[in-house]
C-alpha cells in the first residue's frame, strides 16, 4: 500500500480514483484548486490542500508532509473547444504547470507519476482500433498539451530517473454511485442526453450527420469510470515494480452519436429530443482504442463494457443528484 498525491481529486475521474484508492487500502491526499472539481466530490477522511499544481514549493511541502511515495496527476483542463480559443491558458496550465509539479516531485524525491492523457494525442488516427504505436498527430490544443506532457515525462525521466506511466482515456462514462460527471458547463454527450430527458435542456444537437461512418454521425469509444480508475491503481503497481509506459484505455468497440441516443432512451424509458446540427470543429471521425497492451501488461479488466450500464449508473448518480453537487 502506498502514499499517494491525486492532483485533480475533487474532479469526475479524480473523485472515483480517489474513493477505489481507499477503498483499496491506500493512504490519499489530494491537490485541487478546485476551479473544476468540487469540495462535495472530496472522500470522507481525505485530506485536501487547496492550491495550485504550478506552486512547486506547496507541492514538495505536500508531499513532504504526507510522507507520499506516487502522484497521480488529474489536474487540468480538459475542453477541447475551450483549447482553441484560450491556448495560452491551456499550454500554462497543462504543459508549465504540469512541469512544475514534477520539479515540486524532484525537490521531494517522489519518483514514480501516472498521468492523465488522452486519445486526443492521435488526432485522425490513421487506423482504428488505435494502438499506443499509431502515429499521434493531436488535431486540437488539448491533445497538443497531452502529447507535450508525455514527451516532458520522458526528458524528465532521463534526467532524474522518474518513472512515469501516461494513460491514454477515450471517453469516460458513468458514476461510482457515489461520485459522478458535474462539469460546468457541460460539454459531454452523454450528461447532456441526460439533462434533455430529465427536462433540464431542451433538446440535444447531434454535431454532424455526415461523417464516413455507418449513420454518418462520429464514433467513439465510451470506458466506464470506475474500470478507467481502476487502471490507475494497477499502474501505480506497475509503478512500484520498475515499469514505465504508455496505455490507451477503451472498451474496443465503437458507439456513434445515435447509438448513445439509443442507449439513454433504452434506460430511462424517455425520449431524448434532438436536432441535427453542423459538425463541432476538431471532432475525429472514428476514435476506438486497442487497449490490449493495459490488459496484458497492467493486468487490467474492464467489468463494465456495456454502454447501457455506464449509462445506467450515469442516470442513477444524476436522479439522487438532480442539481449536480451542491458546495
Ligand atoms: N456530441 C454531440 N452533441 C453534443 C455533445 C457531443 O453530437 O451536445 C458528439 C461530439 O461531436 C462527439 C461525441 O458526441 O462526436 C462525444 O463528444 P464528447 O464531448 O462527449 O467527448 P469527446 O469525444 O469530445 O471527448
Amino acid at each position: 500500500m502506498s502514499s499517494v498525491l491525486v492532483t485533480g481529486g475533487a474532479g469526475y475521474i479524480g473523485s472515483v480514483t480517489v474513493e477505489r484508492l481507499v477503498g483499496a487500502g491506500h493512504s490519499v491526499v489530494v491537490l485541487d484548486n478546485l476551479s473544476k472539481g468540487h469540495r462535495a466530490a472530496m472522500h470522507e477522511g481525505v485530506p485536501l490542500v487547496v492550491g495550485e499544481i504550478g506552486d512547486r514549493e506547496l507541492v514538495a511541502k505536500t508531499l513532504t508532509e504526507h510522507k507520499v511515495e506516487a502522484v497521480i496527476h488529474f489536474a487540468a483542463m480538459s475542453l477541447v473547444g475551450e483549447s482553441m480559443e484560450k491556448p495560452g491558458d491551456y499550454y500554462q496550465n497543462n504543459v508549465v504547470s504540469g512541469i512544475r509539479l514534477l520539479e515540486g516531485m524532484h525537490a521531494a524525491g517522489v519518483d514514480r507519476i501516472v498521468f492523465s492523457s488522452s486519445a486526443g494525442v492521435y488526432g485522425e488516427p490513421e487506423s482504428v482500433p488505435i494502438s499506443e504505436t499509431n502515429r499521434t498527430a493531436p488535431v486540437n490544443v488539448y491533445g497538443d498539451t497531452k502529447l507535450i506532457f508525455e514527451r516532458v515525462l520522458a526528458w524528465e525521466a532521463e534526467r532524474t530517473g522518474l518513472k512515469h506511466i501516461s494513460l491514454r482515456y477515450f471517453n469516460a462514462a458513468g458514476a461510482s454511485g457515489r461520485y459522478g460527471e458535474d462539469h460546468r458547463p457541460e460539454s459531454h454527450l452523454i450528461p447532456i442526453a441526460l439533462q434533455v430527458v430529465a427536462g433540464r435542456r431542451p433538446e440535444l444537437t447531434v454535431f454532424g450527420d455526415d461523417y464516413e461512418t455507418p449513420d454518418g454521425t462520429c464514433i467513439r469509444d465510451y470506458i466506464d469510470v470506475r474500470d478507467l480508475s481502476d487502471a490507475h491503481i494497477l499502474a501505480l503497481d506497475a509503478l512500484e515494480k520498475g515499469r514505465s509506459g504508455i496505455y490507451n484505455l477503451g472498451n474496443g468497440e465503437g458507439w456513434s452519436v445515435l447509438n448513445v441516443i439509443d442507449s439513454v432512451e433504452r434506460v430511462t424509458g424517455r425520449v431524448v429530443e434532438r436536432k441535427m446540427g453542423a459538425r463541432r470543429a476538431g471532432d475525429p471521425a472514428r476514435l476506438v482504442a486497442s487497449s490490449s497492451l493495459a490488459i496484458r501488461e497492467l493486468g487490467w479488466k474492464p467489468e463494465h463494457p456495456e454502454l447501457d450500464d455506464m449509462i445506467e449508473a450515469a442516470w442513477a448518480w444524476m436522479m439522487e443528484h438532480p442539481g449536480g453537487y451542491t458546495e
